[in-house]
Parts: C-alpha cells; sequence; structure tokens
C-alpha cells in the first residue's frame, strides 16, 4: 500500500541519517533528475548512478530492495534506496 510505502520511507530517511550511504544519496540528488518514477508501477523506481544502466529501487512486502550489487551485499539500504526514500518523504519544488 502506498501509505507503508511513505511510512517505511521516512523509518529510512531517520534510520540512516548520518551514514555514508545517506550522505551519497544527497550528492546523488544534487543533479537533477536522478531519481525517476515508473510510471506504470508506483512502487517502482529508477535511479541514475554513475553507470549508464539506472538501478530499480523497489518497495515490496519484505521492504525495500535495490538492484545494485552494494544492496545485493550488504542488505541494508543503500544510496539510492536512500535517494528515493528522500525524494518521497520531501520532495523537491519542479
Ligand atoms: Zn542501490
Amino acid at each position: 500500500m502506498y501509505v507503508d510505502m511513505l511510512l517505511e520511507a521516512a523509518r529510512v530517511v531517520h534510520r540512516m541519517a548520518g551514514t555514508p550511504e545517506m550522505r551519497r544519496a544527497y550528492e546523488l540528488l544534487e543533479e537533477r533528475n536522478r531519481v525517476m518514477r515508473d510510471w506504470t508501477n508506483p512502487f517502482r523506481f529508477l535511479v541514475q548512478g554513475s553507470r549508464n544502466t539506472p538501478y530499480v529501487v523497489e518497495f515490496t512486502k519484505k521492504g525495500w530492495r535495490c538492484s545494485c550489487p552494494h544492496f545485493a551485499y550488504r542488505k541494508r539500504p543503500c544510496k539510492h534506496v536512500c535517494a528515493v526514500c528522500v525524494t518521497l518523504v520531501a520532495p523537491r519544488e519542479p
């Protein structure tokens, strides 16, 4: 449910505050249009990192997940998940 996603986003922003992942997420967000919505799925986002292909960030029943190797290895929110969560909790003006 969409509200669950927003609540989990707020939790990530709170829990990850001050971590290297969150710091890198803010660096990512300084550049515009890095976080894109997938308009066919409200729980799916595309995050343009340093590579050409964007990573897929999704909110699932098990929580946030990302297609990047950092997430697969660490099993905790990566900068892409953090960037999506910040965007959801505190969206920027267009
Ligand atoms: Zn990631």
